[in-house]
């Protein structure tokens, strides 16, 4: 699959049928300045960058890196795209730990085979709803824990179209990764109550209505017992 633009301004350059099956899924916000949401496994920085390019898009002006969680398949490519670009990296205080450390465990790294370079962040997201105001657009990120302690969702409203990227919102609920299933179900009201036109996901894909994006989220709540 190559990468595309979802709806204006709002592109997919990498994810398992783009890049590398190792990589969650990769988004990419134009305002101007170029904003990314994940950076994939580590693996396919260069293949990342290359789409960016082939959707006419200079990666020079990647500013910022927002991190939804610390898992390997998310967090991979961040030294090396800070290191080419010098873009600044934002997650939530409570993931931020297992970057700056390289934690083979809580990174998931060791599960991929790999490892993490011990890496810090710039910007430690601690409040429950976090704005960044980039032009006349505000980007809203969420704290939105369960699947791991500082997990973060992201939602714009633009062109009439609200627009949430809620990565690894489907788990796994696993112990080492400090996952909370209370935490959870409060998290995936929240995502519902946001009644998100568009649904991006980090391993399954874009849902492109509410009812869509509605039943996703549900059909997690289901399968954990919820509701
Ligand atoms: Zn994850
Ligand atoms: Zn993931």
């Amino acid at each position: 699959m190559k990468p595309y633009e979802i709806v204006k301004d709002i592109f997919i350059v990498g994810g398992p049928d783009i890049t590398d099956g190792r990589d969650a899924c990769v988004y990419l916000i134009n305002l101007g300045e170029l904003i990314l949401i994940d950076t994939g496994a580590g693996w396919s920085v260069d293949s990342i960058i290359g789409n960016i390019k082939k959707l006419g898009l200079d990666p020079k002006n990647l500013a910022k890196i927002l991190v939804t969680h610390c898992h390997i398949d998310h967090i991979g490519g961040v030294p090396e795209i800070k290191r080419r670009f010098g873009s600044i990296i934002y997650i939530h205080e409570l993931d931020a730990s297992p970057l700056e450390n390289g934690d083979p465990v809580l990174t998931a790294a060791k599960w991929y085979q790999t490892s993490f370079p011990p890496t810090p962040v710039d910007v430690k997201f601690s409040l429950p709803e976090e704005i960044l105001t980039i032009g006349q657009q505000k980007l809203i990120c969420l704290h939105t824990p369960g699947h791991t302690p500082g997990s973060i969702c992201i939602y714009l409203d633009r062109n009439g179209k609200r627009i949430l990227f809620a990565q690894d919102l489907h788990g796994p609920i696993l112990p080492e990764f400090g996952s909370n299933l209370d935490d959870w179900d409060r998290s995936t009201q929240k995502l519902l109550d946001l009644d998100a036109d568009i649904l991006c996901e980090g391993h399954f894909g874009i849902y492109k209505t509410k009812q869509e994006v509605r039943d996703y989220i549900l059909s997690y709540r289901e399968q954990y017992g919820m509701d």
